[in-house]
């Protein structure tokens, strides 16, 4: 190996005092990196916390620390745009406490570095919400508003009187670093309150909405929704539920592809309750792929069959969407529908949020929220996630050094 020919040669220019341009250095691992249009074996070296460049060969000498990945893909930081992580607030069975997940318990693990909280807080509890999670932990958390005052499961998120586009645009403009749009859910009641007073929101600011559509009732159906009442670039998310008539009898609603054709962005938001085989295969086989894949995270859907992005992107991999796809839909386009396009992708000077994954082959299978089995022979696992620079997982410890060349210290107990 050519690093090891020249060894002595660079060990002379260390002792020279010759500093390594690079902190980090990928080495050989298959790029995909779909703002790009790059999927390539090629090096990715970081500087800062900063992606300094990409080339097919960078020598290891020019970096502090090298990962050598071959056999794996090097792709940007996940980004999932659904989860709820609005924890600590000690109230019990609700998404606004116990079902939600601390950020950083559960992202790199999973190869997520940015995640977006679907409008767990509202415009009452936002300030909260932001001290106690967004401001503490090394995830990158930005957020949906919720136009609901007290957010998910405090306040009746089917009563108008708690909806206010007004107080919601007043509170993302005291948050524009972290606030990205604005959420709606659950509505059971009649006509659009909850819709109006997202869009007005959303129009004031220039800002996405994302959409989880509730009961459907007469007028209030999907073709009026993604045909109408939506704007162009506005999320609906649970594309692949079915609750609203997304799929009939294994035929994808035409509403879909009008939605499509105006420019509604489709996200998957798994959930405990949102994802299902005889919905997602048939609009899968009709080529309704989804922009963006996210989680809708909280601790029921992460122990039933959603598990995590990387369990989500492996059943659309097994349902034949190609990798360069699934690595689309859970980088640039999620990052594109937040409008944050300084996400997502591995250019020169983005901030450092890289994953390692690997593709296993093997006899899997994965669970729908209803519990069916999809057999499939490929899983994506997360092997190791940098966050700003810094290897914030690493699974297998290809960071690492061998424990019997370690430099160990004698530590304090
Ligand atoms: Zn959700």
């Amino acid at each position: 190996m050519r690093s090891c020919r020249w060894f002595p040669l660079l060990a002379l220019a260390g002792t020279l005092g010759a500093q390594p341009a690079y902190d980090l250095l990928i080495k050989g691992g298959h790029v995909i990196d779909p703002k790009n249009n790059l999927s390539r074996v090629m090096d990715v070296a970081v500087a800062d916390g900063r992606i300094a460049r990409l080339a097919p060969d960078i020598p290891a000498s020019q970096a502090k620390k090298t990962v050598h990945a071959a056999g794996l893909y090097v792709t940007p930081g996940i980004v999932d745009i659904h989860v709820h992580v609005y924890a600590g607030t000690g109230l019990a069975r609700v998404l606004t406490g116990d079902s939600s997940v601390y950020p950083d318990a559960f992202s790199f693990r999973t190869g997520v570095t940015t995640m977006v909280d679907a409008g767990t807080a509202g415009w009452r509890n936002f300030p909260d919400f932001r001290q106690r999670i967004i401001d503490r932990f090394r995830t990158r958390v930005l957020a949906f508003l919720n136009v609901v005052g007290g957010g998910m499961g405090l306040e009746n998120e089917s009563d108008p009187a708690n909806m206010s586009a007004a107080e919601a645009v007043k509170m993302a403009r005291q948050h524009p670093d972290v606030i990205v749009g604005f959420k709606v859910a659950h509505f059971r009641g009649d006509g659009w309150p909850d819709i109006d007073h997202a869009v007005k929101a959303g129009s004031e600011l220039g800002l996405p909405v994302m959409v989880d559509f509730g009961y459907v009732k007469g007028e209030r159906n999907l073709g009026n929704l993604l045909r109408g009442k939506l704007r162009p670039g506005d999320i609906y998310t649970h594309c692949y539920a079915g609750h609203r008539d997304e799929v009939v009898d294994g035929k994808l609603n035409p509403a879909m592809l009008d939605g499509r054709k105006r420019g509604i962005l489709f996200d998957v938001g798994h959930g405990g309750g949102s994802f299902y085989w005889n919905i997602a295969v048939p609009a899968l086989e009709a080529r309704f792929y989804p922009d963006s894949i996210s989680t809708d995270l909280h601790t029921g859907s992460m122990n039933a069959g959603m598990k995590d992005m990387p369990n989500i992107m492996s059943k659309l991999l097994n349902l034949g969407v190609p990798l360069e796809e699934v690595i689309r839909q859970s980088t640039w386009n999620p990052a594109r529908a937040i409008r944050r396009p300084e996400l997502g992708h591995l250019d020169a000077g983005a901030e450092a949020d890289i994953a390692l994954l690997r593709v296993e082959q093997g006899s899997f299978g994965f669970l729908d929220a209803a519990g069916a089995r999809l057999a499939g022979k490929r899983r994506i696992v997360a092997e190791l996630t940098v966050r700003k620079g810094a290897v914030v997982w690493d699974l297998n410890g290809i960071a690492g050094q061998d424990w019997k060349s370690f430099p160990y210290k004698r530590r304090e107990p």
